[in-house]
């Protein structure tokens, strides 16, 4: 049976092995490893992680594509296929009645590229309420333009409020680029294979919530002086007196603050600011 690829789901087929071998390279699998992966398609990543690993459990939401996975890999003992929408579908639940699939340690996929915030989200938790039990690794496929926010350092150019709130979560690297040819059809984007590493929150933010709401204003105008985009909530005086005492040039951007300067400069902030920042609320 031939499955045309549909758009509305985000479907293309990862065809590249090269790309195939980084990813599976990616995840350093052992038999110990219980993975989840996202978004199976055709099964052509799936076939590679079932040897390799203890279980993989793998979520899908075209009904078409799990009646053909089903045919072709139900009798597979390690795996087990959830049709649903990863975004809405209660993991813990639904693997209740499946003991050898409880608490997947790590997470492999090519995922649907329209979905890739929410998808992050749901793996590694926010600011405010990160993961309970984080994954070991996460290792994905995403478009390069996202892949590039995720891993950039302070001042360059993608660095942005997304890398602030995934790199307070976890630490992330670049593995590979993948060209837009590797997959059948080609998106209109180039991707990039991604590890991310959930981590301790180190130093942790003693107040989330103002650390959200820190980088969200923070980065709302990101030509803007830090110290412009915050003057609804923290004094100018004071702001550059922080700065100063983080050595941090008190002219700087958003985007020149490193992850831990951001939850220096949370942490030093004592009066709580208001939810989604609404200016003016409690100025410091
Ligand atoms: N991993 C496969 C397919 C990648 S395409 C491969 O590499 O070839 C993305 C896959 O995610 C498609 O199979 C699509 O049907 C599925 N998908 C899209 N939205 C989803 C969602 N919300 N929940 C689960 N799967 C989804």
């Amino acid at each position: 049976m031939e499955h045309r690829p549909r758009k509305q789901f985000a479907q293309h087929w990862l065809k590249s092995d090269k790309a195939l071998n980084q990813i599976v390279q990616a995840a350093e699998i052992t038999q110990c490893d219980r993975i989840l992966e996202i978004g199976p398609g055709t099964g052509i990543l799936t076939r590679r992680l079932l040897p390799l690993a203890q279980s993989v459990v793998a979520v899908e939401i075209d009904r078409d594509l799990c009646q053909l996975l089903a045919k072709q890999l139900g009798k597979t003992e390690n795996f087990l296929l959830l049709q649903g929408d990863i975004l809405s579908l209660d993991l813990a639940s639904q693997l209740t009645p499946f003991p050898a699939f409880h608490n997947p340690n790590k997470v492999v996929a090519n995922i649907p590229y329209n979905i890739t915030g929410p998808i992050l989200e749901k793996l590694l938790g926010t600011i405010t309420n990160p993961a309970t039990e984080p994954f070991d690794s996460i290792v994905l496929l995403v478009q390069k333009e996202v892949a590039e926010r995720l891993y950039a350092q302070p001042s360059s150019r993608a660095f942005g409020a997304l890398s602030v709130r995934v790199q307070y979560l976890a630490e992330c690297e670049l593995i590979s680029l993948v060209p837009a040819g590797a997959f059948h059809p080609p998106p209109k984007v180039d991707s990039a294979v991604v590890r991310l590493r959930p981590r301790k929150l180190s130093p942790a933010a003693n107040d989330p919530r103002r650390l959200e709401t820190l980088v969200n204003l923070g980065f709302a105008a990101k030509r803007k002086m830090l110290r412009n985009n915050l003057k609804s909530i923290v004094d100018r005086d004071r702001l550059t007196q922080l700065l100063e005492q983080l050595e941090v040039n008190p002219q700087a951007r958003a985007e020149d603050l490193s992850v831990a300067q951001w939850v220096a400069l949370s942490n030093t902030l004592r009066v709580r600011v208001g939810e989604a920042g609404e200016a003016g609320e409690a100025r410091v």
